[in-house]
C-alpha cells in the first residue's frame, strides 16, 4: 500500500502563507530600532489579553518562564506544594521546582488526560499552596470542580496554557478563568513564532506589575534592584510576527477542529480511541492524541508509510529519574501511566489536507487489525 507521506505538522507551508506580512514586519522592526520590550510587544499583550478577555497580559521570553514567574510573583517557594498533573510536557512541574516548591502529582481522567478535579482534595495539606492544571493537548480542564476547591482550600490557581490557546471553558478562554494563565509561542504551539516567546495573562494588577519587575531582573526603576530576578522578555520580532498570527488565529482552530473531525470520523467503530469532545468547553487540537490496542507496531507502520507521528508522553512525570527522591512508585497513579503506554499523537495541522488524514487513518486500522 502507498501514498501520500504525511508530515507531523508543516511550519514551511505556514511560513509561505504569510511570507509577504512577515518579512514586512520584520523590515519594520529593523527599520524602527527597538529589539526588546518595544511597542509591538506593548500592542501585542494588549491584544492578547483581548483575545484572551482577560485585562493584563504580560509577554515573556518562553512558556516555562510564563510558569516560573507566576509562581514566583505569587510567594510561592520552598516549603510549598502545588499541586499538578504527572502526565504533562517536563516544564509544568519543572517549573515548580525551579522556585523551590515541591510539585504533588495528582492522577489524571482517562477521557480528558487532565487532571482529575475529583482527586484534588485528598492531596491537599496545609502546605499546599496553588494548583496548577493543564490544559492538555488543547483540551481545557474542568474549571469549575478545580475552582471550588481552590476556594474551599484558599489555593491560587496557575493555568498552564501552552497548548491551549483559544480553548475554551464555559464560554470563557483559558487564561481567564485562574489567577494566571501561562502560555507559550514555541513553533509547534496553535500561535508559534519562529523562536522561543511567551505570556502570562491576569485580571490582577499587582500580578502584572509583579511580573514585569521580574522578567527585567527586578528593576524598580532603571538600574535599581531590590531582588533576584530573571532576564525573560519578549523580542520586537518576534512579537510583530505574532500579531499577525493572532490576527487568524481563529481560522487556525476551526481547521484544526475541522481535521480532528474528520480522523474521529474515520476511526469511528475501529479500535482508536479518540479524544472526547468537552462537555462544556471548546477542544483546539493542538495536539490529536489517540489510544490504540498494539502502539509498538502502530509506530512501526506509521515510520514504514513516512507519517510524522509523536509519542505525548512515553513517561508520566512521577516516574522520571529526577524525581525518584518524591518515592512514587509505578502504579500509583495508574491512569497517568496508561495512557503514557497507550497514546500517541497524530499529525495534525491547518493546510493537512483530507487525503492525508485518510492516509493516516489507514495504516494505523491496518495496523491494528494485524
Ligand atoms: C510547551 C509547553 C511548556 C513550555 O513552553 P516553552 O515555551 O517551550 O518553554 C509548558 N507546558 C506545556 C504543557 C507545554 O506543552
Amino acid at each position: 500500500m502507498s501514498g501520500p507521506t504525511v508530515p507531523f505538522l508543516d511550519l514551511v507551508a505556514q511560513f509561505d502563507d504569510l511570507r509577504e506580512e512577515w518579512l514586512g514586519a520584520i523590515q519594520c522592526t529593523g527599520a524602527a530600532g527597538t529589539f526588546v520590550l518595544g511597542p509591538n510587544v506593548t500592542q501585542f499583550e494588549r491584544e492578547f489579553a483581548a483575545y484572551t478577555g482577560t485585562s493584563r497580559a504580560v509577554a515573556l521570553a518562553n512558556g516555562t518562564d510564563a510558569l516560573v514567574l507566576s509562581l514566583r510573583a505569587l510567594n510561592i517557594g520552598p516549603g510549598d506544594e502545588v499541586i499538578t498533573t504527572p502526565y504533562t510536557f517536563f516544564a509544568s512541574a519543572e517549573a515548580v521546582n525551579v522556585v523551590g516548591a515541591t510539585p504533588v502529582f495528582v492522577d489524571i481522567e482517562s477521557s480528558s488526560f487532565n487532571l482529575n478535579p475529583a482527586r484534588i482534595e485528598a492531596a491537599v495539606t496545609n502546605r499546599t499552596r496553588a494548583l496548577l492544571p493543564v490544559h492538555l493537548f488543547g483540551h481545557p480542564a474542568d474549571m469549575a470542580r478545580m475552582q471550588s476547591t481552590a476556594d474551599a482550600h484558599g489555593l491560587d490557581i496557575i493555568e498552564d496554557c501552552a497548548q491551549a490557546c483559544g480553548a475554551e471553558w464555559g464560554g470563557e478562554k483559558v487564561g481567564s478563568l485562574g489567577i494566571a494563565g501561562t502560555f507559550s509561542f514555541y513553533p509547534t504551539k496553535i500561535l508559534g513564532c519562529y523562536g522561543d516567546g511567551g505570556m502570562v495573562t491576569t485580571n490582577d494588577a499587582d500580578l502584572e506589575t509583579r511580573l514585569r519587575k521580574l522578567r527585567n531582573h527586578g528593576a524598580v526603576e532603571p538600574f535599581i534592584h531590590d531582588e533576584i530576578a530573571y532576564n525573560s522578555r519578549l523580542d520586537e520580532i518576534q512579537a510583530a510576527l505574532l500579531r499577525i498570527k493572532l490576527a487568524t488565529v481563529e481560522q487556525a482552530i476551526q481547521a484544526r477542529r475541522q481535521i480532528a473531525k474528520l480522523y474521529t470520523e474515520r476511526f469511528a467503530g475501529t479500535d482508536v480511541l479518540t479524544p472526547a469532545q468537552p462537555a462544556g468547553g471548546r477542544h483546539v487540537f493542538n495536539l490529536f492524541t489517540i489510544r490504540v490496542p498494539g502502539r509498538d507496531r502502530v509506530k512501526r507502520r506509521l515510520a514504514d508509510a513516512r507519517i510524522g507521528f509523536s509519542v505525548c508522553y512515553p513517561q508520566p512525570l512521577h516516574l522520571q529519574p529526577v524525581y525518584r527522591d518524591l518515592g512514587y512508585k509505578r502504579g500509583a497513579l495508574p491512569e497517568s501511566e496508561l495512557a503514557a503506554a497507550e497514546c500517541i499523537s497524530l499529525p495534525i495541522f491547518p493546510g493537512m489536507r483530507e487525503a492525508q488524514v485518510a492516509r493516516v487513518c489507514e495504516v494505523v486500522t491496518k495496523a491494528i487489525a494485524g
